[in-house]
């Protein structure tokens, strides 16, 4: 046998193991997701169990020895030879995941795994009650497994970078740090301004009689027009709103929905089928091996941010749907003209619940949970102290005073789920998102007129073509670069906001 039948021989052996594991760990988000929108509430211990023991056994999968001696015969190979290939990508990324999972015991992955979950279940009764003490135990045990998970993996920085390195490969604090400084330094400014602005847009004609079923038919439609297809997914309810893959062709997003307010089902549906439109482009042919994965989660999120906002709070996308909405929510929006209503979504005031924030404050809520997640697992923060130091950033940053914890340290499922280094990613994604619709108009000619006429599918091409069908071949900042012809930066995102909201507050 030549050398490259043995080495197709092998990289064979490796994917078809790496495939498998892949259909475990979609059993498990399977589990995962009906823990979070249908499970009875009595399951939740049992449903920990369950999943603990399948985690136990991916584990085992992802740490097996033969992957270590698979790789190392291919990485001489020449497989290897174009570093973007299908093959060279595999070998690349399966190294770094196997290199990471080695290092963590596998009592330690179970423990993180089943407090996971436990912790999750607590959230959701200490949010309902807002009562943080019953919960604190919990995220102090979490802390410390994910203390120990840092130390275990190994890092150069400090250990809040190995915690980040699951979700963004490669991103480490002192760059987030250097980014998130740069964008915080013009967006406050424009924040004070926009403050200190006598124009306040109204957003009464948010708040009305918005009935649930029709919320819901009417967020399916949008999200089938932007290019979600349902014959390959699921919209459902849930109290965190999610986006998970169970496989190749199945796409599950949720939502929540507030029948006396449009905002936080619809963009929350917009931005879920964004994370959906990404799953299903991916290359399904190469689905549970790198090339069929997404890039990194900073990725992901500018596919849900680019949908939800840059197309979805434009006035383009308005013009194509606004009046389908005034047909279907009469009573509410009968008597509100388009500008209203395009001013009403895109105004910004600075509010204590992220996932309702404009895309404005919307990176400030990242900036103070990066630096708070920081404090906890560098040990200059205990979890005692959180709440009182949550309070002080929003009272600093934001100038907003909670008046409950539910609204306050518990309104995120994060990290009472262990994904502690999660939060960068979603300002990576903002950032990403405008630097990429930036490119695809430099590339298209202006979006507008197409979305304005309901024409989302060059776009959407557009986007499948430069970052879907590539998967983890090139990774997330080297992408950024390939598709946009410029490094990752906040000006395209400083960009965007002021060119919409300057004329919006007057200040232009
Ligand atoms: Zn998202």
């Amino acid at each position: 046998m030549s050398q490259t039948s043995e080495a197709i021989t092998t990289y064979t052996q490796l994917c078809e193991h790496v495939v498998e594991t892949a259909r475990l760990v979609t059993i498990r988000a399977l589990l995962e997701w009906d823990e979070r929108t249908i499970m009875p509430t009595a399951a939740g211990p049992y449903r920990a169990e369950q999943i603990t023991v399948l985690s136990r056994i991916i584990h085992g999968r992802r740490t097996d020895p033969r992957i270590g001696d698979w790789l190392q015969e291919l990485s001489a190979t020449d497989l290897m030879a174009s570093s973007h290939s299908a093959e060279a990508t595999t070998v690349r990324c399966l190294q770094r995941d196997f290199d990471r999972q080695t290092r963590i015991p596998p009592a330690l992955v179970e423990a993180i795994s089943r407090q996971s979950i436990l912790g999750q279940q607590a959230w959701v009764a200490a949010r309902k009650n807002d009562d943080f003490q019953t919960f604190q135990p919990l995220l102090e045990q979490i802390v410390d497994l994910k203390r120990q998970e840092a130390a275990a993996v190994g890092y150069t920085g400090c250990a809040y970078d190995a915690l980040v390195d699951e979700y963004e490969p490669d991103a480490t604090t002192t760059q987030l740090t250097a980014v998130f400084a740069a964008l915080r330094e013009e967006l406050v400014p424009l924040l004070m301004a926009i403050r200190s602005s006598d124009r306040v847009p109204t957003t009464d004609c948010l708040h009305g009689e918005f009935p649930i079923d029709v919320q819901e038919k009417f967020g399916k439609h949008a999200a089938t027009e932007i290019g979600f297809d349902f014959s390959r997914g699921r919209l459902d309810v849930t109290h965190h709103p999610f986006c998970t893959t169970l496989g190749p062709c199945d796409s599950r997003i949720t939502t929540r929905y507030d029948s006396q307010f449009f905002s936080t089902a619809f963009f929350g549906i917009l931005h879920e089928a964004g994370h959906g439109i990404y799953e299903q482009g991916l290359p399904s042919e190469q689905f549970g091996l790198p090339p069929g994965m997404y890039c990194s989660l900073g990725i992901h999120e500018s596919q849900s941010r680019l949908w939800e906002n840059l197309v979805g709070r434009s006035h383009a996308f308005w013009q194509h749907f606004y009046p389908q909405a005034r047909e279907a929510f009469g009573a509410a929006l009968g008597a509100v003209e388009l500008d209203e209503f395009v001013s009403a979504v895109n105004t910004v005031r600075p509010s204590l619940i992220r996932v309702e924030a404009d895309e404005a404050t919307y990176n400030l809520h990242i900036i103070i949970r990066f630096e708070l997640e920081q404090a906890l697992i560098n040990g200059t923060l205990v979890v005692e102290d959180l709440p009182a130091a949550w309070n002080e950033k929003y009272r600093e940053y934001l100038g907003v005073e909670s008046p409950n914890h539910a609204d306050g340290v518990l309104q995120d499922i994060h990290w009472s789920s262990a994904a502690i280094g999660y939060f960068p990613t979603y300002a990576l994604g903002n950032l990403y998102a405008a630097q990429f619709f930036q490119a695809a108009e430099a590339a298209l000619g202006d979006l507008q007129p197409m979305l304005a006429a309901g024409e989302f599918g060059p776009l959407r091409a557009w986007l499948g073509e430069k970052i879907y069908q590539h998967g983890q071949c090139y990774p997330a900042m080297e992408l950024a670069t390939e598709v946009s012809g410029k490094p990752l930066s906040h000006e395209p995102l400083m960009a965007h906001l002021r060119g919409k909201l300057e004329p919006l507050y007057g200040l232009a």
